[in-house]
This record gives structure tokens, C-alpha cells and sequence, in this order.
């Protein structure tokens, strides 16, 4: 019988990552002569959730296994549990694991509604009282706590998608450093960017593929073709034995977030601002007030280009900004933009007119009564208008820094042809025989 399983929440701060989780399920399945022919996917949900731990991310598979319901349920609740408890420490640590299970044929009749629940996820917060009667109403299989919300979530994904490849580290390494071989790396980007992105920062001179922290995830190679992430992972030169290696079919890089857009706190949402003024905070963050809304505009300094894009900006240039809202101690909502499209150049300003007589520059005679000139006492009724160069032009700024769901501007979405099922099968293969499957046992048993 085939099924459809989405899990959520299996990390922590300290151990664990859920696609690693759902990996292990995965190959655990595949140990019980269950079919998986398709890609397993990695769905990341709305990136302003506060309680995310890294990036929003949730998981759903398809496997097709000659057990009941009931039975899947079984193994993968008890998965679950061992995981947390052995593995993640995440009951500990305020992680609510979840998942979520459907019949094929029931998650066929009833696709529309969970497109539009992932919709919801990308785009807003749901609560889990919500998540839980939208199961019940549609006979979800149910199971944890918060991350159920994000297993049925993930169910619904079925749009634009990219590739990533992640590769996982053996467990006595994971309270280790990542140590890659940089120039493997900038090789790597050389020869296939841009079918893979997001590899390195040039600007820093530090790889962007590698996990921060203390999860089993030594790097994440993105891109649109799964072939090509795997001869990318083959040059790339980690210094360390790795586990195992899964990819996922991902929303990663593909803007969903920017298709649902929203007013409240925690939506992304997008506005055409004229310009009122730019502050320049200490630090480099940059404050654009705009003619049409009540809310501020914040570019960090991260943000890099953005930031500079940000600074160069006038009164009465018209932008349209995209980003997220959220509460701020002085300004009840605030805009954090993560993508600027320039759409008008004001290149004009005025000034206090120069004396034409004395050429030095006039006095304001007070609130619209015009200028004067302190020496010659020579009148001008108005300031004067001239036309000045920008360094900036029209068109889309973003940040160069990776952020999971945004496109990068220079991405072209394709969908390449593929054998999933061969894929997947030899992945799994691989992965179940290696020689020290230590986590795998440890969840097992
Ligand atoms: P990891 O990458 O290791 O999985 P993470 O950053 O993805 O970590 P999660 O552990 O998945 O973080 O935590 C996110 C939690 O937020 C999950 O419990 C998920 O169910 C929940 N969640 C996700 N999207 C929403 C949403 N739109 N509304 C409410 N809750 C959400």
C-alpha cells in the first residue's frame, strides 16, 4: 500500500537535524522491502517563524509497503521517539517533534486543500489547533506535537523545486569543526555554477555550503540538477569521512515565500514606497521612510549589496521592496527587506540658490518666504532645482547572502529529466551498506 509521510522538528541545538531523521526513516524502510521511487522532499516553511531552530524545514516522502496503516504508523512513531530521546535530546531542549501519514489514494483526493495548507505555512503562522483539525477533518494520521504542523505542510508541496544535496558526518564528529578543502570547493563552483549556486563566498574567502553547529548535516551542495550536485560532491574534499549522503527535492530557491503574500507580523509582503528619507543607523543598518506606508524599512548591513543599494537611495525614488514584517520596540511593524526593485530615479534635488550676484549661497527668510542673500540682499522667491548623477540604476538588488527560499536573481528553475526511482534506490543501497550504521542501530533497537 503506498503512503505519503511527512515529519517535522526531529532536531535540536545540540544534536540531530530532521532531514537526517527522515533519512534514516527512509533507509529503515527500505531495509523492509519498501518501494521508494521517488525523491524524498524538503520543504521549508515560512523563514519568519520564530521558533524555527535553523531553517524551517519539514520533510515528505512517498514509500509504498506491504504493511497497514497502522503498521507504518507504528514504525515511524517509534522512530521518532528513539531519535529525539537518543539522538536529538530535543525533548529537552523545547523541540515538539511531529508527522503526519495519508493513504496515496485518500492524499490524491484531497491534494488541493493541502496545497493550500503548505500555502498557508510558507506564508503565515498556523496554529496547532488548526493543524490538528485539519487532519482530523481529513483523516491525517497524526502523531508528536508541534511539528505536526510542519509534516502536514510538507505533504502539499508540489510547485517550482531545486535540488540539495546533503552530506552527513559520522557521529562521533559531529561536536568537531568542519574542516573542506576551500580550493575543492571554488573547482567545484568553476566548472558547474551556475547548475550550482551558493557554494562559496568570494567575498569572504569562506565555503557557504557548510552546516553551522553541532547537527550531523558537513555540507548541503544546491542546485538544479541532482547528476550534477553528485559530481560536485565528488571533487569536493571534506576532511573527514563522511556517513552518507541523500538528496531532496526541494522549494528551496524558487521565491514561494514571495507568491503568498500577507500584512500581519511574521507574513512576507511586498510595497512600492516613495521615498521620504534614508537614515543611516550607527552600525550601517539603513531606515528608508516611505510616502505610502506607516511602516519602516530596514536593509541591514548584512544584506551586503542590498545595504549599499539602500544608501545610495533619495527622496523621491520609487522602490518596490519584499521582505518580512516584524514587530519592533519603536515602530510597531517594521519591513525587512530582503529584495529591492528600483523602479524610478529621482535625479533631481533642490537647493538654497546661490546669490547670483554675490555666488555665495542665500539665507532662508523664513517658512516658504524665500531667500536672501546676507550681503547684496538680493531675493530668490523659491529653491532651485538641478539635476544630479546617481551611482545606482534601475533594476533588482538582493542580498548575495544565502537565504533558503529566495531565488537568486541569475537562477533558471528547470526541470530536468531524471530516474528518481534509480536515483533514490541507489542512494539507499549505498547508505545501508556501510560498514558502521551506528545511528541507524541505535534507532532501531
Ligand atoms: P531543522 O532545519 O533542523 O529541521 P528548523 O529550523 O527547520 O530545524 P524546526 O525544528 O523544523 O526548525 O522547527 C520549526 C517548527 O515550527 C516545527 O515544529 C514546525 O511544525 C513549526 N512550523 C513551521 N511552519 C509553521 C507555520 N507556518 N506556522 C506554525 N508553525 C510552523
Amino acid at each position: 500500500m503506498k503512503f505519503v509521510v511527512g515529519v517535522d522538528d526531529h532536531d535540536s541545538t545540540k544534536a540531530g537535524c530532521t532531514t537526517h531523521f527522515s533519512s534514516i526513516l527512509l533507509e529503515k524502510l527500505f531495509l523492509k522491502n519498501c518501494k521508494i521511487s521517488e525523491l524524498p522532499k524538503l520543504v521549508r516553511l515560512n523563514p519568519n517563524i520564530p521558533w524555527k531552530t535553523r531553517g524551517n524545514a519539514s520533510i515528505s516522502f512517498i514509500v509504498d509497503c506491504n504493511i497497514s496503516l497502522c503498521e507504518l504508523e507504528q514504525l515511524v512513531s517509534d522512530t521518532s521517539e528513539k531519535y529525539v530521546k537518543k539522538i536529538s535530546m530535543g525533548y529537552n531542549l523545547n523541540r515538539k517533534p511531529g508527522y503526519a501519514i495519508l493513504e496515496y489514494d485518500k492524499y490524491n483526493l484531497i491534494k488541493d486543500k493541502l496545497e493550500s495548507f503548505y500555502e498557508r505555512a510558507v506564508s503565515d503562522v498556523i496554529p496547532l489547533d488548526l493543524a490538528k483539525k485539519f487532519a482530523k477533518n481529513n483523516k491525517i494520521l497524526i502523531g508528536g506535537s508541534r511539528g505536526l504542523i510542519g509534516s502536514i505542510a510538507a505533504l502539499g508541496f508540489d510547485e517550482d523545486y531545486t535540488f540539495e544535496l546533503l552530506t552527513y558526518r559520522k557521529i562521533e564528529n559531529w561536536n568537531k569543526d568542519r574542516d573542506v578543502d576551500n580550493k575543492s570547493i571554488m573547482e567545484a563552483d568553476s566548472i558547474f555554477f551556475p547548475k550550482v549556486v551558493a557554494n562559496y563566498d568570494y567575498f569572504k574567502n569562506k565555503p557557504l555550503i557548510l552546516s553551522h553547529g553541532r547537527d550531523p548535516v558537513f555540507y548541503g551542495l544546491r542546485g538544479i540538477d541532482p547528476e550534477i550536485l553528485i559530481k560536485e560532491m565528488n571533487i569536493i574534499k571534506a576532511k573527514e569521512e563522511l556517513d552518507f549522503f541523500m538528496i531532496f527535492k526541494t522549494n528551496q530557491m524558487t521565491d514561494p515565500h514571495l507568491k503568498y503574500l500577507g500584512t500581519r507580523y511574521y507574513q512576507t509582503t511586498s510595497m512600492k514606497i516613495k521615498i521620504n528619507s534614508i537614515r543611516i543607523m550607527k552600525g550601517g543598518h539603513v531606515i528608508i521612510e516611505g510616502g505610502y506606508s506607516e511602516m519602516l524599512v530596514i536593509v541591514y548591513r548584512e544584506s551586503r549589496e542590498l545595504n549599499s543599494l539602500a544608501k545610495e537611495l533619495k527622496r523621491g525614488d520609487l522602490i518596490h521592496v519584499s521582505g518580512a514584517i516584524k514587530p519592533s520596540f519603536n515602530n510597531s511593524k517594521i519591513l525587512e527587506a530582503e529584495r529591492i526593485e528600483v523602479l524610478y530615479l529621482n535625479d533631481q534635488i533642490n537647493e538654497i540658490p546661490l546669490c547670483p550676484i554675490c555666488k555665495r549661497r542665500m539665507e532662508s527668510v523664513g517658512k516658504d518666504k524665500g531667500y536672501r542673500c546676507k550681503r547684496c540682499k538680493t531675493f530668490a522667491n523659491s529653491k532651485t532645482t538641478k539635476s544630479i548623477s546617481r551611482n545606482i540604476t534601475l533594476g533588482l538588488y538582493q542580498s548575495p547572502l544565502y537565504r533558503h527560499l529566495t531565488k537568486p536573481i541569475y537562477l533558471n528553475l528547470s526541470k530536468p529529466e531524471i530516474n528518481e526511482e534509480e536515483l533514490i534506490n541507489n542512494i539507499l543501497s549505498k547508505m545501508i551498506k556501510r560498514q558502521d550504521r551506528y545511528v541507524s542501530t541505535m534507532v532501531s533497537s
